[in-house]
């Protein structure tokens, strides 16, 4: 079998991710070698035509999936703070979320909400949605990172009050033959206003539609 599409092109070959740091080649090829051995002690033959370059597919795969570690959501925010004078509630909803479950390395997916109460200060609301990658691209329960989300945006903007609301499947649950394969995990963490009922009521009722 021919091995000329085996060759050391880990820097142009990103098999349609986007470039990040973490490919490091040298990381890449130690990765895809522990993947060769799984993929023996599967029963599988790592050297048919289908698999040859799947080692290092999937290196490439989880590298961009845990790319998070690399990036700093406070730096995110404070990147793109306005003074302003705007004291009503910000909400952001349906922000996708794409995060590997920390107990299987398995997907977690599904929608963010995010809300806060400006006290001075805004954010660009673009940089909501990068937070939440900033913390989903790692090795995740969705408890922890609803909090980190909230954590976050309250000690960078220090804002009134933040609410955030996660709602995710988990394919840990549905395809490992637990019997809920259309469950939805719903989480939520709140700062502040938020903490007062009548604000909360408010952020939920404004996501509700969306609540499945
Ligand atoms: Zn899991």
């Amino acid at each position: 079998m021919s091995n000329e599409n085996h060759s050391h092109d880990l820097d142009e070959d990103l098999d349609g991710y986007v470039k990040i740091d973490r490919y490091n080649p040298e990381m890449i090829s130690k990765i895809a070698g522990h993947y060769e051995d799984i993929l023996t002690q599967l029963g599988e033959n790592p050297n048919r035509e289908g698999l040859l370059k799947t080692p290092e597919r999937v290196a490439k795969a989880l590298t961009y999936l845990t790319h998070g570690y690399d990036l700093n959501p406070t730096d995110i925010l404070k990147s793109a703070m306005f003074k302003e004078e705007y004291s009503q509630m910000v909400l952001v909803k349906d922000i996708e979320v794409y995060s590997m479950c920390e107990h299987h390395m398995l997907p977690f997916f599904g929608k963010a909400h995010i809300a806060y109460i400006p006290n001075g200060h805004i954010v660009g609301l673009s940089k909501l949605p990068r937070v939440v990658d900033a913390f989903a691209r790692r090795l995740q329960v969705q408890e922890r990172l609803t909090n980190e989300i909230r954590d976050c945006i309250q000690q960078t903007l220090n804002p009134i009050g933040v609410g955030v609301v996660i709602e995710c499947r988990h394919l840990c649950m549905s395809m490992r033959g637990i019997q809920k394969q259309n469950s939805v995990t719903t989480t939520s963490a709140f700062t502040g206003a938020f903490l007062n009922e009548k604000t909360r009521l408010e952020f939920l009722q404004l996501i509700s539609s969306k609540l499945s």
